[in-house]
């Protein structure tokens, strides 16, 4: 029996940007009985199937957004007589969807971590159960990644996990709901294992693909401290030192290892965290921004965002920290007017954000903004292609609807245009070389400029786009900067570096 996982996409770009960490997660609690499993993931280049025999096995994990490729891939290997398995946010949320349309014989909701091995030993034994109730898994038995199986050259960055869960509850995010509210913070120990492993194969550039890495903030537990809560101000103490022994330890790692991460705006309130930050060399970190108006926040329930001036001032005291931020905008959004957009991307260059992304609202399954968007569509909604919008993942791609809402004033080509063009203004090749005065020698203006444009042909064309042409051109020019760029963050192999014993403790 052979295992093989699948993380699914209709577009291949020959290499990525960040590792798909769960494919090498699920590799790691694949029990060694059953041999090394084979990792494809395919935005690197799409599964030939012939290899698949019967009694293989095929896990399959998916989010919305490749859910329908997920199903072709897993009806295609059910049709080999594989046992085809599916996990991942989306399938946790539509297990049945998966059965019905992707061939499954079984689905996992929930964390894969500690369920595989017993999913994989019910399919060996022939008696593989339709639904696997794997809930949230503690941090200390989260699975460390078979680094080993990774290929070194096609991936830019690797990526690492710290925590899992987020306590906010932002109107158009799942992983409140899919991770949890409470932060599962992995232990030290475990964490720097992982990132030693992989700056010894010479990755020096590591995402730490968290929900949000300052999963305990100073306002929590000062409230807890104000509610003369113990029990609580013990337990995010304790939880806050930890943060902070991590980012000590990681500062002793060479000097070249640098690192990403994702954070919630206010670790502004925080110059000590930043400070670590800083030390550890965390050099960017993605920042929901969101919406620039007090109303626009609102309308997404992250009013613990600032915005206007104070926004602009937040934002600084990261860069001011040496935190490059990839602030993530929404638009679309009810209280949003024309002139919303200019304003937004006259904001985003104020706050000296390195990268910035701006994406249309969408109501994705397992949030609050779809559970109300459903509703209000009412029990026959309009069709694409025969599917109901309230499925629209399941559209094919090139007729895929990309707004949603219907919007007080502006229709979803307006929005869509308007959205674009704020895309190309940020992204314009002046504004990126002046930008790249944040970085000192020739060769990393030159990665910047890469990055940059990279990043908008992956993200902005081949996101906002239903026209396959320009698809196809965008992932083609993606492919071909692609390389340069995985050669611009590899480095030397340290082949004998030794896990920092950690002496260096902070606040
Ligand atoms: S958007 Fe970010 S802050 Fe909001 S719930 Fe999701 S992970 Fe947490």
């Amino acid at each position: 029996m052979r295992v093989y996982l699948v993380n699914p996409s209709d577009l291949a770009f020959g290499v990525g940007v960040i590792t798909p960490r769960w494919l090498y997660v699920l590799a790691g609690a694949t029990p060694r009985e059953y041999g090394d499993p084979v990792v494809i993931d395919e935005t690197l280049e799409q599964i030939d199937l012939s290899a698949v025999a019967p009694g293989d096995v095929v896990g399959i994990g998916i989010h919305t957004g490749n859910a329908l490729r997920g199903y072709t891939v897993g009806t295609l290997a059910r049709a080999r007589g594989a046992f085809v398995v599916f996990g991942g946010i989306h399938a946790t949320i539509f297990p049945n969807e998966a059965l019905e349309l992707g061939g499954a014989h079984a689905v996992v909701k929930g964390d894969g971590d500690v369920i595989w091995r017993r999913v994989l030993a019910d399919c060996a034994a022939g008696r593989v159960q339709p639904l696997y109730e794997a809930g949230w898994t503690e941090a200390r038995e989260f699975v460390p990644a078979r680094w080993d199986l990774m290929p070194r050259d096609r991936y830019m960055w690797a990526s690492v996990q710290t925590v899992r869960g987020c306590p906010k509850h932002c109107s158009f995010c799942s992983v409140w709901k899919t991770d949890g509210q409470r932060p599962r913070q992995r232990p030290v120990d475990a964490v720097m294992k992982e990132i030693v492993e992989l700056r010894r194969a010479g990755f020096r550039v590591v995402a730490l693909a968290d929900d949000n890495f300052y999963s305990v903030s100073k306002t929590d537990i000062e409230h807890a401290a104000r509610r003369a809560d113990r029990r609580r101000f013990d337990e995010l103490t304790a939880m806050r030192a930890e943060r902070f022994e991590l980012m000590a330890r990681m500062a002793e790692l060479p000097a070249d290892t640098i690192f990403f991460t994702q954070i919630t705006m206010e670790a502004a309130e925080d110059p000590a965290f930043l400070d670590a930050m800083r030390t550890a060399r965390i050099r960017g970190a993605l920042v929901g921004v969101e919406a620039v108006t007090p109303e626009g926040l609102k309308d997404v329930y992250k009013s613990f965002n600032a915005s206007g001036e104070g926004l602009v001032r937040q934002m600084r005291l990261f860069t001011d920290h040496g935190v490059h931020v990839l602030g993530s905008f929404i638009f679309g959004l009810p209280s949003d007017r024309p002139a919303t957009f200019d304003v937004t991307a006259a904001i985003a260059e104020q706050t000296g954000m390195t990268f910035a992304q701006f994406v249309p609202i969408t109501p994705f399954p397992g949030t609050v903004d779809f559970a109300r968007w459903e509703e209000s569509m009412g029990p026959d909604p309009a069709r694409v292609a025969g599917i109901p919008l309230t499925r629209h993942w399941l559209m094919p791609r090139t007729q895929r609807v990309k707004i949603h809402w219907p919007h007080p004033v502006m229709s979803a080509d307006e929005i869509t245009r308007r959205t674009q063009a704020v895309w190309d203004r940020f992204y314009s090749l002046g504004r990126i070389w002046k930008r790249a005065s944040c970085v000192k020698s020739i060769r990393s203006k030159l990665a910047f400029v890469l990055i940059s444009k990279l990043y908008r042909q992956m993200y902005a064309n081949t996101g906002l786009v239903t026209d396959s042409a320009r698809t196809s051109r965008s992932v083609r020019w993606a492919r071909l900067i692609a390389k340069p760029c995985v050669r611009l963050f590899a480095a030397r192999p340290m082949p004998d570096l030794e896990v920092p014993a950690g002496s260096a403790r902070a606040a």
